[in-house]
C-alpha cells in the first residue's frame, strides 16, 4: 500500500489518471483487503452512492497535498472574510449581504432582498454560486453548456457542532474518520485540539460531519434528533460527553461537495458561460484538486484575470 501511494504522491502525472476508475484501481494497486479495510469505508463516507465513480485524479490530488501542516486563521474564516471585505470596500467594492440573486441575464440581475425584488445592470457578472443554483437562476443558456452543468454531481454536508466544557477527544485527536461500518459517525473532528479554545470562550468544540445525498434524511432533521441519532456512537467515543454538553449548533449546506467523476477533465465547466457578459467560477473548476478555500481564493484571481483580459 506505501508503495502504491508513494508512486501516487511522487506521479505529476495526473492527466493520464483521469480516465481511470478510483476504487478499482486502489484495489488492483494496494490489494483488495487493504483498499476494502481502509480506503473503501473513506470513499462511501465521502461520495456515498457515487462512491463507485470517482476519478483517480482526484485521489491523486488527495494523497499529493496531504499535511500535516496545517493553518487556520485566529478567530475562524469570517475574521478572515470580514478582513476581505475591509481592504476590498476600500478598493471601491460594494457588498450587499442577505441578497439572493433569483435570476441571472447578460448585464443584468434580479435580486431578492428581504421578499423585494429589484432589478440591477452590470457590465459583466461572476456567479460563484455552486453549480446547482447557478443554473437555476439561468434560462437561456446553450444546450451543451447547460447540459454538462445538469451532468454534474454533488453531495450535500451537515454539521453537527457540539460545544462541550470539556475535550471530547482527550488524547488530542484533532481528526477522527470513522471506518466502522455499523457507526452512524463519518468524521468526529474536534476543532479545539487544533486551535486554542482561548479563542472560543475555553469551550471544546467538535464537529460531527456528515456528507449526505440531496434526499437524505439528515438533511430535514433538526439538531436534537440529529444529537439523539448519533449519541450511542459519540457515547462509545466518550461516555461522559453529555455531562460537558453545553449546547449544540446545526449547519447544513446543500451543495457541499462536487463528485469528480471518471473523466471530469472533459466535463470541467469554462469560465466563460454561453450567455455573454456572463461567468461562473466555483468548486466545479478546481479539479484535480479538491474543494476548499485555498482553491476558491486561487479561483478568485484566475476569474478575474480572465474577465479583465476579455474586456
Ligand atoms: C463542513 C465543511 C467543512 C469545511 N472545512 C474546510 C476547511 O477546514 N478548509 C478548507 O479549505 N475548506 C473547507 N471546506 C470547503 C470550503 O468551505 C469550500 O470549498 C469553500 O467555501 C468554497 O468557496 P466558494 O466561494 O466556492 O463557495 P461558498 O463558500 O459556498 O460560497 C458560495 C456563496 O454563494 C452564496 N449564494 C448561494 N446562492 C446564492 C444566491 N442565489 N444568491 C446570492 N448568493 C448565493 C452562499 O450564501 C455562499 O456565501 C469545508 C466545507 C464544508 C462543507
Amino acid at each position: 500500500m506505501g508503495l502504491s501511494l508513494a508512486f501516487l504522491r511522487y506521479s505529476p502525472f495526473y492527466k493520464k489518471l483521469d480516465s481511470y476508475n478510483a476504487g478499482q484501481s486502489l484495489a488492483k494497486m494496494m490489494g483488495r483487503r487493504g483498499f476494502e479495510l481502509i480506503w473503501k469505508p473513506l470513499f462511501l463516507a465521502k461520495f456515498g452512492k457515487y462512491s463507485k465513480e470517482v476519478s483517480l485524479a482526484w485521489f491523486w490530488a488527495r494523497i499529493k497535498k496531504r499535511t500535516t501542516s496545517l493553518a487556520y486563521p485566529e478567530g475562524g474564516f469570517l475574521e478572515f472574510a470580514k478582513k476581505l471585505k475591509e481592504v476590498s470596500e476600500k478598493k471601491g467594492a460594494i457588498f450587499n449581504f442577505n441578497s439572493e440573486v433569483i435570476e441571472i441575464k447578460s448585464n443584468y440581475l434580479k435580486i431578492k432582498i428581504s421578499n423585494k425584488i429589484r432589478g440591477e445592470k452590470f457590465d459583466k457578472i461572476i456567479s460563484t454560486t455552486p453549480t446547482q443554483v447557478f443554473l437555476r437562476s439561468v434560462s437561456s443558456l446553450s444546450r451543451s453548456y447547460q447540459e454538462n452543468l445538469k451532468s454534474l454531481k454533488s453531495l450535500a454536508a451537515t454539521n453537527l457542532l457540539l460545544r462541550l466544557k470539556k475535550p471530547f477527544l482527550s488524547d488530542g485527536t484533532y481528526w477522527l474518520n470513522v471506518c466502522e461500518p455499523k457507526s452512524k459517525l463519518m468524521a468526529v473532528v474536534e476543532h479545539t485540539n487544533f486551535i486554542d479554545k482561548k479563542f472560543y470562550n475555553n469551550e471544546a468544540l467538535v464537529y460531527v460531519g456528515h456528507y449526505v445525498a440531496h434526499d437524505h434524511p439528515y438533511l430535514k432533521m433538526t439538531k436534537d434528533q440529529l444529537l439523539k441519532e448519533f449519541h450511542p456512537y459519540l457515547a462509545k467515543l466518550n461516555k461522559n460527553y453529555q455531562k460537558n454538553l453545553i449546547g449544540a449548533e446545526l449547519l447544513k449546506d446543500l451543495f457541499a461537495q462536487p463528485v469528480m467523476t471518471t473523466g471530469y477533465l472533459n466535463k470541467i465547466p469554462s469560465f466563460k458561460t454561453s450567455i455573454p457578459n456572463v461567468y461562473l467560477a466555483n468548486m466545479n473548476q478546481v479539479y484535480p484538486w479538491d474543494r476548499g478555500v485555498n482553491y476558491a481564493m486561487e479561483l478568485g484571481q484566475k476569474i478575474a484575470k480572465e474577465v479583465i483580459k476579455d474586456d
